[in-house]
């Protein structure tokens, strides 16, 4: 996927997020847990993660909907991670989310166009844009027409709600957008067909996708490069193209060999990973993949590995190629 790479528009710092679990015995939860990562300028930066790995948590801890515990987050220079009030606010303009599921993040009883009037709303610009001319350019934008204007969210296909999502979060012409499992609520044949306007949109605004999904083969698709998370942590990121001609991961091989492949040279055999993913409460001790590593061994019960850069933008955690 041809991928205008230039500058860096997004770094983290070690962010971690922590909840409070809901009881004292519950502990704290490490949801995200010392994460590093540079998003480029143009490109899809995928990440994909079993449920509950801490994908969500940390796109939404990216764009500061929600606090990062520790660390230090840079939008395009500028530091975001501590921004308060009409700053933070402010940001949010370069900074969108699309949510997975269209129908809860629609307010039911509002028009489509009260919807996409919203953020002009919220940011206090309605005096000085023309919305009425900028709402339809957005519906234009995403493929839909103006009669859908004044529809109720009801009255709309899960795919239609899902563009009316991307319309709300492109409507202040954002630099960034966190796609959190944005198709993984849709039929697949509606998938695609938001998955190519995602791809067309990209290339016509410039924009830059941090692209959540559990599938794999979706992220694939979409990806220019590809980070897997276990368990809070980042533990391989590489090239689209890198990652599939070879991933070092045990955790990734484990996912890639689940993706059904037509090619029958393509195939390898389905690596079934044992026992549940453990709490992110209570993590193992070492590397937190340990408890399920078909190749782990006594050093990774006591130690940490490291995310290193082991070919150039390949970078891996696993003590088996340090
Ligand atoms: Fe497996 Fe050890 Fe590598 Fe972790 S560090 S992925 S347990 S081999």
């Amino acid at each position: 996927m041809a991928a205008q790479m230039q500058d860096v528009l997004l770094k983290a710092n070690h962010v971690k997020k922590y909840f409070k679990g809901k009881t004292r015995a519950a502990g704290v939860v490490k949801a995200v847990d010392d994460v590093s990562l540079e998003i480029m300028h143009g490109e899809t930066f995928g990440v994909v993660g079993e449920s509950g790995c801490g994908k969500s948590t940390l796109g939404k801890t990216l764009i500061r909907l929600l606090e990062p515990t520790s660390g230090e987050i840079y939008l395009d220079g500028r530091e975001i991670s501590g921004l308060k009030g009409a700053e933070r606010k402010e940001m949010h303009r370069e900074a969108q989310i699309i949510f997975q599921d269209p129908s809860a993040c629609l307010n039911p009883r509002r028009t489509v166009k009260q919807i996409l009037m919203e953020p002009f709303e919220i940011h206090k610009m309605k005096e000085n844009t023309d919305v009425e001319a900028r709402i339809k350019e957005l519906m234009h934008l995403v493929g839909l027409d103006e009669y859908h204007l004044s529809r109720y969210p009801h009255e709309l296909s899960g795919g239609q709600k899902q563009r009316i999502g991307i319309a709300r979060a492109l409507a202040l012409n954002p630099k960034l957008v966190i796609c959190d499992e944005a198709v993984s609520a849709l039929d697949v044949s509606v998938q695609a067909q938001v998955l190519n306007l995602l791809q067309e949109l990209k290339e016509k605004l410039g924009l830059t996708y941090f692209f959540i999904s559990h599938n794999l083969n979706v992220v694939y698709q979409v990806s220019d490069r590809v980070a897997v998370m276990y368990l809070g942590k980042i533990v391989e990121i590489a090239g689209y193209a890198q990652l599939y001609e070879k991933r070092y991961h045990p955790y990734t091989e484990a996912l890639l060999s689940a993706i059904p492949q037509v090619n029958p040279s393509e195939r390898s055999e389905r690596i079934h990973l044992e026992g549940e993913v453990p709490s992110p409460s209570d993590p193992p001790q070492g590397c937190r993949f340990n408890t399920r590593c078909p190749k782990a061994c006594e050093r990774c019960r006591q130690e940490e590995p490291e995310l290193r850069e082991i070919e150039e933008g390949h970078f891996v955690a696993c003590h088996l190629y340090d």
